[in-house]
């Protein structure tokens, strides 16, 4: 059987340092914060370039504390797309905000076209815009350049969602740095994976460092002291000392994701109705996921796939402003999301973790191409 993800094949991979890393925390007997999550916290933000990061309990999390650290709230809105984890439209209603959902382009992230739109046609009865959160999705950067300019045109803040593209960029500038902070999940799937819960926030911003600092534990700025209502989200320790273990290689299985996609582009081409991953000029994806389109056929292809041991996963089956928490009641770009329901229908994830064999990859894409060939 061939797995889509393999969190647990990361973890035998680095077992012996992961199990040291445990153990050092055990013994150390400081179970909450502490050296070992400040340590993490200065080696992530050497691997983002930034002053600071700031460990928080989730990647919902960062995203959640990070709006409230600009002061993104109630009244405000807060533009996102509808193709993504629905943890980034969550993140916003937790922060108090109103998200308001605009389309993807066929790189799968956000058409700033469409952002433009929305711009220039904002829904009656939603508030006034306040920020912008693209979405790195699948480990592609977003068109940062356009949406940036549209953002500076507009006044409006800018929060990068960066939860599947650790380390991911355009022309050597990492994602992340358009913003003044960004967030990512380091869930266990993640390129940057803990084995539990956690996530992190990236700022060059001391005065933001500071204020997340005292949001992610109860509004503390001096113990037992509350300057503004906070929440626990602390990092656990035991999951930074795993992360600065798996931080180390981060940068090697990165380039094995994308030794894996190159593999899956040559094996793949010429399939004609198969779309394979955008790649822009000067981008540096970071293959999150490999992702492909197979319009119509994509259900089939996902059966067949399964009957020879090979899984595969629909990121995202539905899109947010269709499930049923949100439908009806989330404001949407003029002309609706048509792309973002069109993906949610012919999106296939094929299998993608740094272990992952040559032997399994060619499987993978002799099972594509036989299935291709008969329907
Ligand atoms: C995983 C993910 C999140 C949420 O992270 P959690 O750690 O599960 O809270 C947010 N946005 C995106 C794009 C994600 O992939």
């Amino acid at each position: 059987m061939i797995p889509q993800a393999n969190p647990k094949a990361g973890y035998l991979a680095q077992r012996a340092d992961i199990d040291a890393a445990i153990l050092r925390v055990l013994n150390d007997g400081w179970y909450i914060m502490g050296e070992e999550v400040a340590a993490f916290e200065r080696e992530f933000a050497a691997f983002t370039r930034t002053r600071f990061a700031v460990g928080v309990a989730s990647g919902t999390d960062a995203l959640t504390l990070g709006l409230r650290a600009l002061d993104i709230g109630p009244g405000d809105a807060v533009i996102t797309v509808s193709h993504t984890a629905v943890a980034t439209v969550a993140a916003i209603e937790l922060a108090g905000a109103t998200p308001v959902l605009v389309d993807i382009g066929a790189d799968w992230t956000m058409d700033p076209g469409a952002l433009e739109k929305l711009l220039g046609a904002w829904p009656v009865g939603v508030p006034k815009a306040k920020a912008i959160v693209p979405v790195h999705l699948y480990g592609q950067p977003a068109a940062m350049a356009k949406i940036a300019a549209i953002a500076d045109a507009h006044g409006l803040i800018m929060i990068e969602d960066c939860s599947q593209a650790h380390g991911a960029g355009i022309n050597n500038r990492l994602v992340g740095s358009w913003s003044r902070l960004a967030a990512y999940s380091l869930y266990p799937t993640k390129n940057l994976g803990a084995l539990g819960d956690a996530g992190i926030i990236s700022t060059d911003d001391p005065v933001l460092q500071e204020k997340l600092c005292a949001l992610r534990q109860y509004g503390w700025r001096d113990r037992y002291i509350s300057d503004m209502p906070g929440i626990n989200s602390r990092l656990d320790p035991i999951q930074a000392g795993v992360l600065r273990v798996k931080l180390q290689v981060l940068e090697r299985d990165t380039e094995r994701r994308r030794a894996i996609a190159a593999r899956y582009d040559a094996g793949l081409a010429g399939l004609s109705g198969l779309a394979l991953p955008a790649r822009s000029a000067g981008y540096a994806p970071v293959f999150h996921q490999y992702v492909v389109n197979a319009g119509p056929r994509r259900d089939a292809l996902q059966a067949a796939l399964k009957a020879r041991e090979i899984l595969t996963v629909v990121h995202y089956p539905v899109p947010i402003h269709l499930q049923p928490a949100y439908r009806g009641r989330i404001a949407i770009g003029p002309g609706g999301l048509p792309q973002s329901e069109r993906a949610a229908h012919s999106v296939l994830s094929l299998p993608m973790f740094p272990q992952l064999s040559d032997d399994d990859i060619d499987s993978v894409i002799e099972a594509i191409r036989g299935f291709w060939k008969t329907t």
